[in-house]
């Protein structure tokens, strides 16, 4: 067998086994687009190997998906199918595992009606909700990851061939998740995972009162934080105390703002792409937690009907830190691909909040959460604001000032 099908196949393994921890008898449910076939293949069959009950499918494609925001019905955009709403709600009730493999080109719904989007959205979180609010408070094992695809590639590395392109995006896919060609890929992520803990025990112990954003581009944002906030990172866990790891590759520590807590100006550091559309220079004006003004140089139009979803949607749910200096960043790599991306970055989330970082926030119930300030949306977008001279500064209860980070690094 040659290399690259190794790595495939360990890729696959890793997927299932960390990103997952697929159990006996569990069933695996896996989206993903229809030019993924082959890599899908292979997770079925390495889930199946650990005795997987069945391996069900929800194929999607961005040819179809355009098709359908450019000339379906109208009414379409305001409904969710029965079948639908069972497939996902049904699983996620029983706790399946999910594994979304993410490749789209950036641009595949650019020119759609910024108003079919925003209903559809509306639309599918309402209709998916017990998927959605498990998803978010870790009910069931969930896992996403990449793999190239044409369009996507081409994008990435527009000077290369088309088969140049998918190869060099392979490599930085291979390097991102830790697949080196030693067979190790397990051990590394285990190391890594530990180490991304540790410092998360760090941030935890100093129980900061708020952070204080600067950089040059502009930002100037001061986020507080709930009084019983917990930094999460790499490792969740499921009611049965099963580990996952709910993006591959992760290089994350988060924790969730309070609601009304955020004030001042962020810049987006790298472009964003949202909904089959491409994103630059955002820059948001936030007062008491609100976004109140939303301006980008490109793709304004997609941005604010992205942050009209629902009033939730306006709010942050997710403060998340990345050193500049970090794998992905390092690479020299701009992805236009959220979950490689913001491994790269320092980001903020508007919209929902992940109820596991604040204490015993997986075991409340909505009005919980939102008393402990936690934000609530049916959307949660990420975007980055890490720059190499970011400052962060925090405040901890006994007004002690310390540098989180400096010069866009871990300062701790
Ligand atoms: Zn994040
Ligand atoms: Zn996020």
């Amino acid at each position: 067998m040659d290399m690259k099908n190794e790595k495939l196949q360990e890729y696959a393994k890793l997927l299932i086994e960390v990103g997952l921890h697929v159990q006996k008898g569990q069933t695996l449910v896996i989206s993903s687009p229809v030019e993924c076939a082959y890599f899908a293949r292979l997770c079925a069959t390495a889930a199946y190997d650990v005795g997987c009950r069945e391996v069900v499918m929800n194929w999607h494609d961005d040819y179809l998906a355009r098709e359908k925001f450019l000339r379906a019905e109208d009414a379409v955009f305001d409904q969710v199918p029965q079948w639908r709403q069972h497939f996902f709600n049904d699983y996620a009730n029983q706790g399946a595992a999910y594994l979304a493999i993410d490749a789209e080109d950036p641009e595949h719904l650019k020119g759609v009606d910024p108003d079919r989007r925003v209903r559809s959205l509306r639309v599918s979180g309402k209709a998916l909700k017990d998927f959605y609010r498990l998803q978010m408070s870790s009910g069931f094992p969930w896992c996403i990851a990449s793999i190239p695809i044409h369009s996507w590639a081409g994008r990435v590395f527009p000077s290369l061939t088309e088969e140049q392109a998918m190869e060099s995006l392979w490599n930085a896919i291979f390097k991102a998740v830790r697949i080196t060609g030693d067979g190790q890929s397990v051990r590394h992520w285990q190391e890594h995972l530990e180490s991304l803990s540790r410092r998360k025990e760090k941030l935890n112990a100093l129980r900061f009162k708020s952070l204080h954003y600067t950089n040059s581009l502009g930002t100037d944002l001061t986020i507080a934080l709930p009084d019983d906030h917990l930094w999460a990172a790499g490792n969740s866990e499921t009611p049965a105390g099963v580990g996952f790891v709910a993006n591959l590759p992760t290089e994350e520590i988060f924790t969730a703002p309070l609601r009304t807590g955020v004030n001042g100006t962020v810049c987006a550091a790298l472009p964003l792409v949202n909904n089959g559309s491409i994103i630059e220079d955002i820059r948001f004006t936030v007062r008491e937690g609100r976004i109140v003004e939303a301006k980008a140089s490109r793709g304004e139009d997609v941005l604010n009907a992205a942050i009209s979803v629902d009033d939730g949607a306006r709010y942050f749910g997710e403060v998340a830190l990345v050193p500049y200096d970090s794998p992905i960043r390092n690479s020299g790599l701009l992805f236009y691909n959220t979950l490689y991306d913001e491994n790269a970055s320092c980001h903020l989330a508007f919209g929902e909040a992940y109820p596991e970082c604040i204490v015993g926030g997986e075991r409340m119930t909505r009005e919980e959460l939102n008393a402990h300030g936690l934000n609530h949306s049916l959307t949660h977008v990420d975007f980055m604001v890490g720059t190499a001279d970011l400052s962060i500064t925090g405040t901890t209860h006994d007004g002690r000032e310390l540098p989180v980070f400096r010069s866009g690094n871990f300062a701790l």
